[in-house]
């Protein structure tokens, strides 16, 4: 351990630049008489997912995007929910799609996530789009994973030939980060909940990336002294404190970057998907 303290990665810095970048180019489509569109779909109540639909909606408005909350009651049928999404397909005003997960039990998220036109799947979650991120031909890449790569090509992370371990293996984060990570060079590995020794594959990392949603699972001793770490976890303590995955007191003298919580990934997350907006709008104008 050295007693130095890790660069902080700021991510909220960098979203607020990419953000600009994003409504410069807005400005620029408003020149001929266009503006881009994003329609979110929330169904039900939890209150956690109506802020970060709030947020999502803030971020397109500052950013001069259109954008739309499309609010359903939980006991929505499946079929119900299908037809708003067709719906929006069509509709040309409509460049971006995203419903917010989790969705209530009684729906089935796959079968209404590949309802979502691919050219409108903001969030990159379609299977045409994870397929084209696996065979290493992305089109929309998932915001979350999308946002790190900005923030370690910004903070000039060496990759090539690095060691990434990704914690976690969800569709929406773990598995497109390792294969972004793996597409810009990287020997990959990616730990789930039965991985048997976690800080054998953690203290091997030159790029560490956490995305599991508990607190401290990453201590400062599993951490590789100078490594790149990125946490994605958010996690509400009891006392209503908001962290992250790893503990960052510990690892901020191990590290050699860090990304904080809140204030790391989080801000990117947003940001990336005003990007895929902006580009899925570029897209369907043949731009
Ligand atoms: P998820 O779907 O619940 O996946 C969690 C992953 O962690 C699973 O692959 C699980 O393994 C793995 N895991 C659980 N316990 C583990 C252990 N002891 N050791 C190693 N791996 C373990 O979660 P998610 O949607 O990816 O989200 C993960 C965290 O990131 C959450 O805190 C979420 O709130 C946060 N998040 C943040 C952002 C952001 O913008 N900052 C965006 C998305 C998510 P199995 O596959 O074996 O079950």
């Amino acid at each position: 351990m050295n007693d130095s303290s890790a660069r902080r990665i700021d991510g909220r810095a960098l979203a607020q630049q990419v953000r600009n970048e994003v409504a410069q180019a807005v400005l620029k489509l408003k020149e001929q008489e266009i503006t881009p569109g994003l329609t979110v779909i929330i169904v039900g109540d939890d209150p956690a997912s109506h802020i970060y639909v709030r947020n999502k909606a803030i971020a397109c408005e500052q950013a001069g995007m259109r954008s739309e909350v499309l609010r359903l009651p939980a006991d929505i049928s499946q079929e119900q929910l299908l037809e708003h999404i067709e719906g929006l397909n069509q509709n040309p005003a409509v460049n971006g799609i995203l419903v917010q997960l989790p969705l209530p039990k009684h729906l089935d998220e796959h079968a209404v996530i590949a309802t979502i036109s691919p050219a409108k799947d903001v969030d990159g979650f379609h299977v045409l789009n994870a397929g084209h991120l696996l065979v290493g031909t992305p089109r929309f890449k998932p915001c979350t994973p999308y946002g790190i790569m900005r923030m370690l090509e910004h903070y000039n992370t060496p990759i090539w030939g690095a060691e990434a371990v990704v914690v976690g293996a969800s569709n929406i984060v773990g598995k497109p980060i390792a294969l972004l990570l793996l597409a810009a060079g990287a020997t990959i590995t990616i730990c789930n909940s039965k991985t048997k020794d976690l800080a054998a594959h953690t203290r091997r990392a030159d790029i560490l990336v956490s995305a599991v949603g508990r607190p401290k699972i990453i201590r400062g001793d599993m951490i590789k002294p100078g490594a790149t770490v990125i946490d994605v976890g958010i996690n509400r303590l009891d006392d209503g404190t908001l962290v992250g995955d790893v503990d960052f007191e510990a690892a901020q003298k191990v590290a050699g970057a860090i990304t904080p919580v809140p204030g790391g990934v989080g801000p990117m997350t947003i940001a990336m998907l005003l990007v895929n907006t902006l580009e899925a709008t570029q897209n369907q104008l043949g731009f």
